[in-house]
């Protein structure tokens, strides 16, 4: 049979039924509808960015006309629902961790179109069917190949028309590729089914030349299907990337060679996307590297354009800094960097932490296991470490860069923005603020060129946000090196805005918290293991608020509060600092960073000590005395906490003050609780475990159970896994709770325990069910330790140390 030339795309399978070709076209009437409501979306918030900026008036972020005013409410409805996080699905010890809302329901939308157009008008049961399904099913498969290759595209059509970044659109092409994978499986079994009735399947695969290709084109969907998940992109992405590519062309051609000829085209299709992503991709490299491209420039350049020098940072970060590059950039955007001097033939993606103005593209990159870990060895050859660099002679090194990728909504266009982020979060936060900023300065400057009516006349307007909340979360003071001369420069830049521009309203608060420093432990565990260091210094007026009138003096808090136990380890004594054996973590929450008195205490190697106003003072003078006078206390404008912020009451005082749309960013750290009694000793040493990890995670990238468990000597229960190797998450906050779960917290704990098979009474003694384990809930009844990682929906009851690092193990937010 020669199905090349066959005609079956215009039949249909019964009276009223569409035709193939028509259901192919529903599909991509379906696909279009969703891509088209994404695009007029992505208009319509550029036009009210634009219009937002024209506005004269003193709310110009607020929705005004009735549409925008309806438009406003059903995008943040949309949002809202969108963003709603589903809760991890555990199977059998793993742990699913979902998407959010709106991308898991656009996918089962496209999961229940594909299943339906299949099947429509069928009886599967009916035997004279199946041939019927398996050609639909076939046709149905064949026309989602363009999908999946769209999405898959850095530069790609529907990125461009939604407004959406590549790297976004390819959880999309995973998923939609899976779905593929279902349906040209529905169409091999129909098919199989079809010839079992006769005992065929063996013969057609041997002799039939479509069944044959047919069937190596699903043999390699499968391997591409099993080959794309997060455990294999983790162990080796650069072999994940290139066997994907070859074995995909390898999946096009066996298509190619199975499908008839009237649905070829399906095929063409896709590899003209690939093609054209090639293309520009190439011209967008072209243009980012060499310098004969940019004819129409005078400066004078090598011919490959990016000469990039490399500065260690301590964490095992470095900065990597190319001046005067020759592509253009918006903050938050991220470049594929690459350098083959030092790591060859690899390429990764890294976000751009400089902004425009300051004529350099300049990157934080935290050393991994591969080419990062590369990187950093090689710029601790040439360079002095920490921070600053005391080599005159920097090495410079030929690099390469693909992009910039990544598409952002300007901030510029929110009334109030808030900018959360933990450890190396902040290359994505800080350009996003310094635009805003920068946007300020240059009102400012165009205010100058107005002449002398500085003070009545309004500037062009550039931003309309008036109000940035900007938090960081890192272990150490040593990591703020990372940004603090971006950091002033900001608080410098706002200062200038000011003088210039006196009736701003623009304000900006930023807070650093610190959750693992050296210097909580330093002090106070040598010298006075019970001590609560606060150190204030008021040596720094800030205007803040409205009028020149009303100038608010609000003094730089360095608050550093720690606490040590009378109990519990001894690591505390004989070493100070973070890491391994270094047990200083901070992981209480501050709730109001304002009130101090109401400020809880931080728990550093153990149990907090009583907070009383009248003790707080005490330790504030002790502190005073040992205070550092490291560069903290020099970094003017900003206040910095010993603990983890709290984005909750965070975000909701910006939003009260709010006079229209405003917006969160919000790339902080998974949150571990452990709930905790300092009294029971198998408790205090799951703590020290967690703060060595945590400590330890942001330090090497790979934690092993031996290091680990060093800490608990005392432990019995880690002898056994103690020397495999275990990747811990970059980050995570722990929090510590000495208060019982809330009813909430309980029943889900009780569900994450559930699933791994561990019954309620594990939990809450004596307890049958979850529901009685809810009524019996009490101080007494409280099973501790428990740590529950909530972002991945697991929990380990009790002391098992190896669980307990498996939890903590680096897991990928999508498969
Ligand atoms: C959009 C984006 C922006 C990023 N920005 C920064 C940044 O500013 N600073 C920073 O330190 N890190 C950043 N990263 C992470 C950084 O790209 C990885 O840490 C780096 O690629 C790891 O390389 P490696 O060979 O040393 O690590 P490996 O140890 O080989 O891999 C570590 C992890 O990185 C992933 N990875 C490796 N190569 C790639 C790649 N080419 N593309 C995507 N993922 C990869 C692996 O799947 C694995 O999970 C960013 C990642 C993305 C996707």
């Amino acid at each position: 049979m020669d199905m090349s030339e066959m005609d079956m795309g215009s039949m249909s399978t019964g009276v009223g039924i569409p035709t193939f070709f028509q259901f192919q076209k529903y599909y991509w009437a379906v696909v279009g509808t969703v891509i088209a409501i994404a695009t007029v979306a992505n208009v319509l918030n550029r036009l009210l960015a634009q219009q937002r900026l024209h506005d004269k008036s003193d709310t110009p972020s607020k929705p005004k006309s009735i549409f925008f005013q309806t438009y406003a409410t059903i995008t943040a409805t949309t949002r809202e629902l969108g963003n709603a996080a589903l809760q991890p699905i555990n199977l059998k010890g793993h742990t699913l961790r979902l998407a959010p809302l709106g991308p898991v329901s656009l996918m089962l939308a496209n999961l229940v179109t594909i299943i339906v157009m299949m099947f429509y008008g069928f009886d599967t049961e009916n035997w004279l069917n199946w041939e019927d399904i398996g050609y639909r099913a076939g046709f149905m498969s064949i026309c989602q190949l363009p999908l999946v290759i769209l999405l898959a595209g850095k530069q790609n059509i529907i990125g461009l028309l939604t407004g959406t970044s590549y790297d976004y659109l390819n959880w999309y092409h995973r998923w939609v590729s899976r779905t593929l994978w279902l349906s040209a499986t529905i169409h091999m079994g129909f098919w199989f089914r079809d010839y079992g009735k006769y005992d065929y399947i063996v013969t057609m695969i041997k002799t039939d030349y479509f069944t044959q290709h047919g069937f190596a084109a699903w043999c390699v969907l499968t391997f591409i299907f099993l080959t794309s998940f997060a455990p294999v992109r983790r162990w080796n992405y650069e072999f994940f990337v290139i066997q994907h590519i070859v074995t995909m062309a390898g999946f096009l051609a066996a298509v190619y060679l199975h499908a008839p000829g009237e649905v070829r085209f399906w095929v063409w299709i896709p590899i003209g996307f690939v093609c054209f992503d090639r293309f520009v991709r190439i011209l967008v490299l072209a243009f980012a590297n060499l310098s004969i491209v940019h004819f129409w420039s005078n400066q004078q350049r090598p011919l490959f354009a990016n000469k990039a020098t490399f500065t260690p940072l301590p964490g095992n970060v470095t900065r990597i800094t190319i001046p005067n590059p020759l592509i253009n950039w918006n903050p938050g955007q991220h470049v594929f960097l690459g350098c083959h001097s030092i790591a060859p033939l690899q390429s990764h993606p890294f976000t751009i932490m400089s902004i425009p103005s300051d004529n350099k593209l300049e990157f934080l990159v935290r050393a991994e296991k591969g080419g990062t870990r590369r990187f950093f060895r090689s710029a601790t050859k040439h360079n002095a470490l920490l921070g600053e660099t005391q080599s005159t002679e920097k090495v410079k090194r030929t690099v390469f860069i693909e992009g910039p990728y990544g598409a952002v909504r300007s901030l510029r266009q929110f009334d109030s923005v808030v900018l959360l982020a933990g450890g190396m979060g902040c290359t994505y936060t800080l350009p996003l603020m310094r635009d805003i900023v920068h946007a300020w300065k240059l009102e400012s400057q165009s205010a100058g060129t107005l002449g002398s009516k500085i003070s009545s006349m309004a500037p062009e307007r550039l931003a309309t946000t008036k109000r940035i909340r900007f938090v960081w979360v890192i272990k150490s003071r040593s990591q703020l090196s990372w940004l603090e001369t971006e950091l002033q420069s900001v608080l410098q830049d706002l200062q200038n805005f000011r003088q210039q521009y006196r009736e701003t309203d623009k304000e900006i608060e930023i807070s650093i918290y610190l959750t693992c420093d050296e210097s909580l432990e330093r002090p106070m565990v040598v010298q006075h293991p019970f001590t609560m260091a606060t150190h204030e210094d008021n040596s720094r007026d800030i205007e803040k608020g409205g009028s020149p009138d009303e100038k608010v003096v609000q003094a730089e808090n360095v608050v550093v509060r720690s606490g040590s136990p009378s109990s519990g380890s001894t690591d505390a004594i004989q070493d100070t600092g973070c890491g391994v054996k270094k047990t200083c973590c901070c992981s209480t929450v501050i709730e109001d960073e304002d009130d101090i008195s109401s400020m809880p205490q931080c728990t550093c190697s153990g149990p907090a000590a009583s907070n009383t106003v009248a003790g707080a003072e005490k330790q504030k003078e002790t502190a005073l005395s040992s205070s550092s006078t490291s560069s903290l206390t020099d970094l003017k404008g900003f206040k910095t906490l010993a603990g983890r912020p709290h984005p909750r009451s965070i975000i909701g005082n910006v939003l009260e003050r709010a006079q229209g749309e405003s917006a969160v960013v919000h790339k902080t750290l998974d949150i571990i609780t452990l709930f905790h009694k300092p009294t029971v000793q198998s408790s205090t040493r799951v703590l020290n475990l967690l703060r060595t990890a945590s400590a330890h995670a942001s330090e090497v990238a790979n934690a092993t159970l031996d290091q680990a468990s060093d800490v608990s000597s005392t432990s019995s229960s880690t002898a056994s896994s103690s020397k495999k190797q275990i990747p811990l998450r970059d980050d995570f906050e722990i929090e510590v709770t000495e208060s019982l779960p809330t009813p909430d917290q309980l029943s889900t704990i009780i569900d994450y325990l559930g699933s791994k098979g561990v019954r309620a009474s594990a939990v809450v003694e004596g307890a049958a069910s979850k529901e009685d384990a809810l009524k019996k809930l009490s101080e007494s009844g409280f099973v501790r330790p428990i740590v529950v990682d909530w972002n991945n929906g697991r929990a380990v009851v009790g002391e098992n140390q190896s669980e307990i690092l498996r939890l903590l193990r680096k897991e990928d937010d999508s498969i």
